[in-house]
């Protein structure tokens, strides 16, 4: 079952779809059914039935999932639902699978804590809960995986660097859920740096980094999740940084945005109701969804790392670049979605073929990244990578 009829949900939909050998029926469900309808038209052939849910409502949602029964949900909602969803697939004893990890809605903080505690109430249940297997957090925990397992005896360096060098011709416009994509952007940056976070002001430290295919982009230093799973899942790292890229004309807007105070998340009176400014922003933006017909250009999301093998020092790229026209054509989505559909697909076919499992809470790094990594070039998200040659980042 899919929860979530966004972007994301558009291209798992799609894409899960295609492989009745794995995923034998499917369930789209979300809060508005007429987007559930509309998706499943598109993917045709009566693959995909529907259903409205608010997954914030934990009886409504346990009973949807006894009436369908699923083995796995795949939750391409809101951060938000996060934990309301584990709780029902607990109540109904179902597997789950997200993309971002939860956020409280009244506050913009992400962590794992919430979510990592659930940890006994899964092994209890004999049930699995995948964290964050989108593109970042996702692939970019497997290529860590999959650096470890191949090339690394030691990693002490890692760089996440994410380029979106597209362009849908808006003047702005986030490529995934505005709320929570402001959110992320507008906090203070952090970085863990030998056994300690480092905290700068938002989008402080930043400098051009050349990307495949793509060329020097100015890039920012972000605080984003899978850095709090990665260094405690790899404790040799020395430094775990996060770069992302954005535009000198995004940044501006987004200032004046956050100057005017449109960015907050603290309700307001306006005409005797209480909202709040980002949902409200969040209305008028353009829909993420909707970007997809004319973007051109591409995405370059990857790994860079510094480590020893053999006693000898060593670096290791690997990416991956997505271009949003193929992406379009594919699933009529924008490469955003795209990255981040793939990946949640591809986790829960892991699932259900048994290459992935345990019981418990886990985050994708901790699997068997091999058979996720050829899957990756089998379904849309082709990588690339380099050995010993001078790392982007450090140039
Ligand atoms: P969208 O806003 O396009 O879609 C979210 C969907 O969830 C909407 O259809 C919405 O319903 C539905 N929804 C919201 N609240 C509820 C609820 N209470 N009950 C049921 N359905 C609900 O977001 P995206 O598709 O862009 O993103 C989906 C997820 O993917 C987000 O969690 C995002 O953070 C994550 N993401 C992860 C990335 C990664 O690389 N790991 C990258 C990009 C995104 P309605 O249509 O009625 O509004």
């Amino acid at each position: 079952m899919i929860i979530g009829a966004g972007g994301v949900g558009t291209v798992v939909a799609h894409k899960v779809a295609r492989l009745p050998e794995v995923f034998t029926d499917i369930m789209l469900a979300s809060r508005t059914k007429a987007k559930c309808d509309a998706i499943a038209e598109k993917v045709g052939g009566n693959r995909i039935q529907t259903a409205e849910v608010d997954a914030d409502n934990v009886p409504e949602l346990t009973k949807l999932l006894e009436s369908f029964n699923p083995d796995i949900v795949i939750n391409v909602a809101l951060p938000y639902q996060d934990l309301h969803i584990m709780d029902a697939c607990l109540n109904a004893g179902v597997n789950y699978l997200d993309t971002a990890n939860y956020e409280p809605i009244d506050e913009a903080k992400f962590e794992y804590s919430w979510q990592w505690a659930y940890q006994d109430r899964f092994k209890k249940a004999g049930l699995t809960a995948i964290l964050g297997c989108g593109f970042d957090p996702g692939v970019t925990g497997i290529y860590t995986a999959y650096a470890k397992k191949h090339y690394f005896d030691e990693m002490h360096y890692l760089d996440i660097v994410d380029c979106n060098a597209g362009d849908h011709g808006k003047y702005f416009a986030t490529n995934f859920n505005p709320e929570i994509n402001i959110r992320e952007i507008t906090q203070n940056g952090r970085y863990f740096e030998n056994g300690k976070w480092i905290e700068t002001k938002p989008l402080e430290i930043h400098k051009p980094i050349d990307y495949p295919n793509i060329g020097p982009r100015e890039s920012y230093v972000l605080y984003h999740e899978e850095l709090e799973s990665l260094t405690k899942n790899f404790p040799s790292l020395k430094r775990a940084r996060f770069w992302m890229t954005f535009g000198q004309q995004y940044i501006t807007a987004l200032e004046v945005l956050q100057e005017v105070g449109l960015t907050s998340i603290k309700p307001i009176k306006y005409q005797g109701m209480d909202i709040v400014p980002l949902q409200f922003l969040k209305a008028v933006l353009p829909d993420p969804g909707s970007l997809g017909q004319n973007y051109q250009g591409e995405t370059s999301i990857g790994c860079q790392i510094r480590g020893v093998k053999d006693g000898k020092e060593q670096t290791y790229y690997v990416w991956n670049n997505c271009s949003h026209e193929e992406a379009y054509k594919d699933t009529g989505a924008q490469g955003v979605s795209y990255t981040t559909g793939v990946p949640a697909m591809i986790g829960a076919k892991m699932f259900l073929e048994g290459k992935w499992g345990g019981t418990g809470v886990f985050n994708v790094e901790e699997f068997d990244p091999d058979p996720f990594m050829e899957d990756l070039n089998k379904y849309g998200l082709p990588w690339n990578e380099e050995v010993n040659k001078l790392l982007p980042v450090e140039k």
